[in-house]
């Protein structure tokens, strides 16, 4: 059967069916109880299935053993081996070796068997035997789970000897890989034979406690423990994961924006999320994309669905920060907004009806599964584990966080500094939209700068809560960046909504004529190509008076605390420069309002004004923004998108995937830096940057700096620190240290 499905290709379903039948009919439970005559005949059944495909099953055993060899060989290029490569990024071109060894039978009798065992436990780390043994068996009865077999440790009672002789190899195998092992092994009528030794795959925490154990052990240094650990599977031991215990189907697949996997009753805006929650009710927020005027709803809720956008659409960033899952792109999935519906495949949903999301692999299930909870601080474990790959790397970590909740996340798990802070983000709490409303709805500078001012108080609360929480390491406060339209209802639904209030209400109406306005203004701020538009500095050269609000929150704030001893380190980032002229004006103007305040309050404030490089031009003419610029950060999310033109919004959802598949790309340039193209460029601004401005403090706070491979790529460019959602920042702690030691180039 084995030969016919794996080296004929034939499924095994019509063979199985038959030995079952056969099972049935002589009243016995196990393969082996089957009789010799009985497989007799069942073979001769075999053969005849095999010809019903066309072939002839061969009987020469040198023919029978080259097409098992080619099996092996062609296996490489099996779907499953594809997907395999591509998930562990093992290259394509390694290829594949055979071995062909004499056979040896665990099915001879009660004195034989077969067994599979780990040196340790691969889930715990634990430093026992760990696995099964069937007796009289081969072992493909062991994976094919018919009969249940018994613990490692039985075999201690059923066949002592052999136990001993096992125990001993194992330890012996551990001892010289200096590293779990994954054995197989049969029993041949008492004698042992062991058939395959390999370093044991194993989970995240049992990666860790078993480094750390091996060098408590004396059998290898620190710096062989750091590199035995994969950063990326750190990212398990942060997030929910689904009780892998439960077997329930996908109802469909999107992207793996965020991690972790959250359940919760659908709702469709926002606002109910917020609703919802209030009233204690777990929410899954689904939206055909989000956008910053959602935040507050992806609060509330316990994770993100969106139909459209990818790995770096605001969904996915947000998500990421905030640690909530998100599973983006779902294109398989309909809304009908209108009527709170949404189908998965062939299922219709309402609102209030429970989905389950898996951010990890970007599974949808309908229904509640049953969820393992991440732990609420880092473990001992692993902070001794990541003390000791601090010990190795030059590259300093820091974390990107908005709030002081996601600041002190982010210096319990060990960040040197805040790399980003998106203050749009604050714009978005409810009890401030209003007034950004109101800024954005003012038709003069005056009425414009009434409502910044009662704006003021909120940011200053917000940076004096970071900073504090901060207090000594830098913070990097980066002025207002998305176009303000991202600020207010989008224009679909204002259309939809405006119409009805004239019909039901009339043109005269006060709801009418308030709404009217909204729409004519988000009329005005339409764009075609938003991410194109007035954002950025370019937002902060056309409305001097925002950065201004901001920059004065940002001293404010540091005065204040400085005056009470805490020691604040405001940085001011400028977004999306690219001439040296933008750069210029922005650190002017923001340079007066901080030294203005600063002589006012009469305090000392340590600080720098510096510009995130996310584009092209800002590369190339890195030595001319350098002069003024005091620090870069580079906005690989940005520097992407512009780099290849692709939109960072729309590409993963839509023709990323096809790339992948038809290998035009090798990897998403969105997930892992690009290092022959932007990396370029990059690399020009490092070479520019520092040599107009010697020493110049360069970062990275694209979603590329929690990355292993990209922060590999970051540490060789000499930057000073990557910049990482509070979440990653173990993974960018072991990365580091990992490229410092040349485990990952
Ligand atoms: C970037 O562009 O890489 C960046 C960090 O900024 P944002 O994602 O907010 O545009
Ligand atoms: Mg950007």
């Amino acid at each position: 059967m084995m030969f016919s499905n794996v080296v004929l290709g034939i499924a095994k379903d019509r063979f199985e069916e038959l030995i079952d039948a056969t099972r049935t009919s002589l009243g016995v439970r196990t393969d082996a109880e089957i009789d010799a005559a009985s497989w007799k005949a069942l073979t001769d059944r075999f053969k005849a299935i095999v010809r019903e495909h066309g072939k002839e099953f061969p009987q020469d055993v040198h023919t029978q053993l080259y097409a098992a060899i080619e099996a092996v060989f062609e296996s490489w290029h099996s779907k499953r081996a594809v997907d395999y490569r591509r998930y562990n990024k093992i290259p394509d071109d390694w290829g594949t070796a055979v071995n062909v060894m004499e056979m040896v039978f665990g099915n001879m009798g009660d004195d034989s068997g077969t067994g599979v065992a780990f040196t340790r436990d691969p889930n715990t780390g634990e430093r026992v035997l760990f696995g099964e043994y069937l007796t009289n068996a081969q072992g493909e009865d062991v994976v094919a789970g018919i009969r249940t077999p018994e613990k490692i440790s039985d075999l201690k009672r059923i066949a002592p000897k052999v136990y001993t002789q096992f125990e001993e190899i194992a330890t012996r195998l551990e001892r010289h890989y200096r590293d779990v092992q994954d054995l197989e092994f049969t029993v041949e009528r008492g004698k042992l034979f062991m058939l395959q030794t390999r370093n044991a795959k194993r989970t995240a925490e049992a990666a860790v406690k078993i480094a750390r154990d091996l060098v408590e052990e004396g059998l290898i240094d620190k710096r062989r423990a750091v590199s035995m650990v994969n950063a990326q599977s750190l990212d398990q031991l942060f997030h929910a994961r689904i009780d892998p215990s439960q077997s329930v189907a996908v109802a469909c697949k999107g992207l793996n924006a965020a991690p972790g996997a959250a359940a919760g009753m659908i709702v469709f805006t926002a606002d109910e999320a917020v609703t919802w929650r209030e009233q204690g009710r777990k929410t899954i927020l689904v939206r055909t994309e989000t956008t910053p005027d959602d935040v507050h709803g992806m609060i509330a809720a316990e994770g993100v669905l969106t139909q459209k956008g990818g790995a770096t659409s605001h969904a996915a960033v947000v998500a990421r920060g905030m640690g909530k899952p998100c599973v983006a792109g779902c294109e398989a999935m309909r809304i009908d907004l209108r009527n709170k519906r949404a189908t998965f495949g062939e299922r219709e949903l309402r609102e209030g009806d429970w989905v389950t999301i898996d951010g990890t692999t970007g599974n949808v299930f309908i229904g509640e599964l049953g969820l393992i909870a991440p732990p609420s601080q880092l473990p001992d474990w692993l902070a001794t584990f990541l003390s000791w790959a601090d010990e190795l790397r030059r590259m300093q970590v820091w974390a990107n966080a908005d709030t002081p909740e996601d600041a002190a996340k982010a210096r319990e798990v060990g960040a040197q500094g805040i790399g980003l802070c998106r203050t749009e983000h604050m714009f978005m709490q409810p009890d401030r939209l209003p007034i950004v409303h109101e800024m954005i709805l003012a038709t003069s500078v005056d009425e414009r700068a009434k409502a910044l001012e009662k704006l003021l108080p909120f940011q200053r609360d917000d940076f004096s809560g970071i900073l504090e929480v901060m207090q000594g390491l830098p913070v990097t406060i980066r002025l207002l960046d998305p176009p303000l339209h991202e600020f207010l209802p989008s224009l679909e639904e204002l259309l939809v909504e405006t119409t009805e209030l004239r019909l039901t209400k009339g043109v005269e109406s006060a709801e009418y004529r308030q709404k009217e306005a909204m729409l004519r203004r988000v009329q005005q701020l339409h764009e075609q190509n938003p991410m194109l538009g007035l954002r950025v500095c370019r937002l902060g050269i056309v409305y001097p008076e925002i950065y201004a609000m901001q920059v004065r929150a940002i001293f404010e704030a540091a005065c204040e605390l400085r005056r009470r001893g805490v020691d604040a380190r405001p940085d001011v980032m400028i977004p999306g420069v690219g001439t040296k002229e933008e750069m210029q004006t922005t650190r002017e103007a923001a340079k007066r309002v901080a030294d203005e305040i600063i002589k006012q309050q009469n305090v000392e404030v340590p600080y720098r004004i510096g510009t995130m490089v996310e584009l092209p031009r800002a590369c190339i003419v890195a030595d001319e923004l350098a002069v003024d610029a005091e620090f870069f950060s580079f906005g690989t999310n940005d520097l992407t998108q512009t780099t290849y033109g692709y939109s960072r919004d729309d590409a993963e959802a839509s023709f990323i995937p096809v790339y992948l598949d038809k290998r035009i790309l090798k990897e998403d340039p969105f997930q892992v830096l690009d290092r022959h193209g932007v990396g370029t460029l990059m690399q020009q601004a490092v070479t520019l940057g520092r040599g107009a401005r010697p020493g110049l403090k360069i970062g990275i706070c694209g979603e590329h700096g929690g990355e292993p491979s990209s922060i590999a790529f970051c540490d060789n460019l000499g930057l000073d620190y990557v910049s990482c959602s509070p979440y990653r920042v173990p993974i960018a702690r072991l990365a580091a240290a990992q490229s410092a030691i040349g485990v990952i180039k």
